[in-house]
This record gives C-alpha cells, structure tokens and sequence, in this order.
C-alpha cells in the first residue's frame, strides 16, 4: 500500500491517528475474516490502511469518511485493489440498516475501523440504534473505553457503557496496541474488540427508555446506594421485588439485574410523583 496519494497532514480535530504497523493490520484483517457475500462497511478509512488490505482479500468494500480531502486519494489508490463504494458523511448521520437494505445478500453488514477516539461512545451508541442490521463489528478504540465495554460487576470501570452495550451485544477485547503503531502516536494504548449484536429474540430488555433511565440513573452517581440513585423511577421495594438489594451499589449489580429491574418498572403502572 503506497502513501504517495495522501499529503494532507493528519487532522486532530478528526481523530486522525493513522495505523501503520503492518502486524497491527494484519492482525486486525485476520480478526475480521471476511467471507464470500460478507457486506463489509468501514468507519474512517483515513488513508487506507485497513481498507486496502480488506480490499485485497476481498474484493469490495464500502467506507464511510468526513474528510473531503481524504476522499479522491482513497478512491485513486483503491482502484489498484478493488470495488470500493464511499459514503462521504458524518458516520452518526449514517442509517446503517438503511445501507444494510441497500446490498445483496442477507441483509446484515459487519462494521470495521479504527474509530475516530473523540467519538468512540457515540459511533457505538449510534450502532446499538442499528444493532439488527449488524452481524459483527471489529473496532480500535482507547484500551481504557475497551476495558469499560468488557467489565462486569465489582470491577473499578464497570459502568453505564459496558452494562448499555453488554445487554444488547456479546463484547470481545481481542488485543491491545501500542501507541507506535499510529502516525502520529495517540497519547493512550488502544485496543480491538469485537462485537456482536444479539439476536433480537435473545435480547431481554423489554423497554430499551427504561432500561437507558435506569441504568443512567443507577450509575449518575456511583457511591449511591441504588434506592438513593433511583429514587426517581422507583422505590425500595420495586428494586427489592426483583430480587436485588436496595442498599447496593450500581457496580455491584449485574447486567440481568439491571435487565430485570427496567423491566419490572415498565410493566408497572406509571408513577405519578416524578417526570
Ligand atoms: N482507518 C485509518 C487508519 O487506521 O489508519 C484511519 C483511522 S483514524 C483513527 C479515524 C478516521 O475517522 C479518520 O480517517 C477520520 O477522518 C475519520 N473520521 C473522523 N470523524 C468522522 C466522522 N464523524 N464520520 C466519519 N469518519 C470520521
């Protein structure tokens, strides 16, 4: 793969950290294991590193990136490599199941990039949105967000992000970078994780509003008891009646819990004392 194409300077505002450690890409490639009729999009393509690769072993790809000034290089170069398809757009303005419709095939895409890091939170939120229209996704991303997506009750970074993405998808750390591996270094160690939605028959929450409120509110301030944190949507007896205990702490509480509890409260009768 050949830089020559790009010669605008990597951008901060945009999270331009560019992978350049043939390993690091290969081991990422590998991590997606692309297959016959497999519609793979990529999020931030920058300057192809990941995308050519991909293109190389498998023929086509569509690629999703804000730059303009990325756009005609990445086209130009790509040629040597294959069918590429560029949706030249903000990713969060994106209607992933609107371009899983758009393919052949069985109509889920799988998702792949070396994400913008300022965006991390919101690109995978915005992926839960479309978590039907999404087989797999293989993201780097800051090792420490990694290791909030992955932990479990009585862990330090257990939170809002992890038990939120561990209740709609299985998370996966596959393995970790070093800052050497981008041009220019990050300040942080990275990593790679995969992600797969669950089947939606499989997904338990049955009220994604009051799942989102409770585990906010639950986790809005963590040396809470959660009978104080949830005050607003329920009282003791609510958190008592599906079996967890009023007196622990959100961290605590495992993510069927939370599951459990949101669930019990939208089956309730709506309270009346509190928005
Ligand atoms: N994939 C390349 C690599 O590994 O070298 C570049 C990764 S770089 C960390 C992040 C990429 O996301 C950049 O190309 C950047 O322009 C792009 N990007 C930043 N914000 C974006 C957004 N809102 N929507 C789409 N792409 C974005």
């Amino acid at each position: 793969m050949s830089t020559r194409h790009f010669t605008e300077p990597a951008k901060k505002h945009l999270g331009q950290h560019f992978l350049h450690d043939r390993r690091i890409i290969d081991m990422i490639v590998q991590a997606v294991d692309p297959k016959p009729g497999d519609r793979l999009v990529e999020i931030g393509p920058g300057q192809g590193a990941i995308t050519f690769p991909l293109l190389d072993r498998h023929g086509e790809l569509t690629v999703i990136e804000f730059d303009r000034d990325l756009i005609f290089p990445l086209t130009d170069a790509a040629r040597a490599h294959g069918t590429l398809e560029v949706i030249h757009r903000d990713v969060l303005t994106v209607d992933f199941s609107a371009v899983a419709r758009s393919g052949a095939g069985e109509g889920q895409i799988r998702l792949v990039g070396n994400l913008p890091y300022n965006l991390s939170s919101p690109i995978l939120f915005h992926a839960l949105e479309h978590a039907a229209a999404i087989r797999d996704m293989v993201f780097m991303l800051q090792k420490e967000v990694v290791d909030r997506m992955a932990a479990g009750p009585g862990s330090k970074v257990y939170g809002r992000l992890g038990v939120m993405l561990q209740a709609y998808c299985h998370v996966t750390p596959l393995f970790d970078v070093p800052p050497a591996a981008f041009k220019p270094p990050p300040k942080v160690d990275s990593a790679v994780v995969r992600l797969v939605p669950r089947a939606p028959e499989t997904i338990d929450v049955a009220d994604p509003a009051m799942f989102t409120a409770v585990v906010r509110d639950a986790f809005g301030q963590r040396r809470k008891t959660l009978r104080n944190a949830l005050s607003k949507l329920c009282d003791a007896a609510a958190i008592e009646a599906v079996g967890v205990r009023p007196d622990a702490r959100a961290e605590q509480i495992e993510v069927a819990d939370f599951v459990r509890l949101a669930n019990s409260l939208a089956a309730a009768p709506a309270r009346t004392d509190h928005a």
